[in-house]
């Protein structure tokens, strides 16, 4: 793999706290030599693991960016063991945009790993993710939440990784978070992902979803807060008190089977029958579609396939064929 044109403006291995920024060549019409500047904070404390985290990944996702602006300003090196590397806006083009996708080149940040070193700046960022930050990683945590189009029961995610050990260390890590669910989720929506890539490394790794529907409010950001805090202390990294004891316990759940995620059958205008938290049965009708096109033609029902709890509903009305409308997932019990 070839060699990253992003410059590296803070050094990993300086002691105490930086917060500087990452510069990637990204030539305009306006401004051949121009640069786009990600902010990268390193807090490097006693000797121990590096944690990695990231927000931001999705540009219409603000829970991870403000979580991490604020940690970035708060952690100080002397309550931390090992080295804290966050990069806020992973992708702070989008970010700027307020859009899920990166304007500048149209891409997906979370559908392009492990990145080209001469791709589009998508891509490039990926790359360096990949083949600069991960080397150092231990621990990788990649904040979502459902942004403008989903709204999600707050969780803390993975994939079911073929390596017990792996998964086990991941689910001990995401149980001290907080959320009231863990999540085991499968890639319907194309491959890619930065948590894909960072667990087939071997690191242990958490995605999240922090709620959403475009709901950016006071306890979800607090969750979100919280749960890192919690997973540091969890892994020994912060180490000013124990984790907080979660509130209830949290429910491990997965959602393994293709027709766990309902997609929308037809385009048109999605009401929902069903809400959050409520378990769905086969065959259900958990809503319906009504046609733009052809308004008093009977609306199109959409219905269950398998049975679980709606852990995730469309939030955005108008949908296009195809897009998600709905996941369920049940218990899930490790092997
Ligand atoms: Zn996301």
């Amino acid at each position: 793999m070839s060699t990253t044109q992003i410059v590296t403006l803070v050094d990993f291995e300086k002691p105490g706290k930086q917060l500087g920024r990452l510069a990637i060549p990204q030539s305009t019409n306006t401004s051949g030599w121009a640069t786009e500047y990600l902010p990268i904070a390193v807090i490097n404390g006693a000797p121990g693991p590096t944690a990695l985290l990231f927000g931001g990944n999705h540009g219409d996702e603000y829970e991870g960016p403000v979580t991490l602006l604020k940690l970035a300003h708060t952690l100080e090196p002397d309550s931390i063991r090992g080295r804290i590397i966050m990069l806020p806006m992973l992708n702070r083009p989008a970010l700027a945009a307020g859009a899920r996708l990166s304007p500048l080149d149209g891409k997906n940040m979370n559908r392009v790993f492990p990145g080209r070193a001469d791709g589009t700046i998508t891509e490039m960022i990926a790359h360096y993710v990949t083949t600069v930050l991960f080397p150092l990683a231990d621990l990788v945590i990649d904040i979502h939440s459902g942004g403008r189009s989903a709204h999600f029961l707050p969780l803390v995610s993975m994939h079911h990784v073929p390596n017990t050990e792996q998964l086990r260390a991941m689910i001990d890590l995401a149980l001290a978070w907080g959320a009231p669910y863990i999540l085991i989720y499968r890639d319907v929506g194309g491959t890619g992902l930065l948590p894909g890539e960072a667990e087939r490394l071997g690191k242990l790794t958490l995605g999240t979803e922090m709620g959403s529907a475009a709901q950016f409010g006071v306890e979800m950001l607090n969750l979100t807060e919280q749960g890192v805090r919690n997973v540091l202390r969890q892994a020994g990294m912060l180490i000013d008190r124990a984790p907080d004891p979660p509130p209830a316990p949290p429910q491990l759940m997965a959602a393994d089977q293709y027709d766990d995620y309902i997609m929308a059958p037809v385009s048109g205008i999605f009401e929902p029958f069903v809400e959050m938290g409520a378990w769905i049965v086969a065959g259900q009708t958990i809503g319906q579609i009504h046609s733009i096109e052809q308004p008093f033609e009977p609306p199109t029902p959409v219905s269950a396939r398998t049975e679980g709890l709606l852990i995730s509903r469309r939030a955005f009305p108008l949908v296009r064929q195809g897009d998600c409308l709905a996941t369920l997932a049940r218990p899930f019990r490790l092997p």
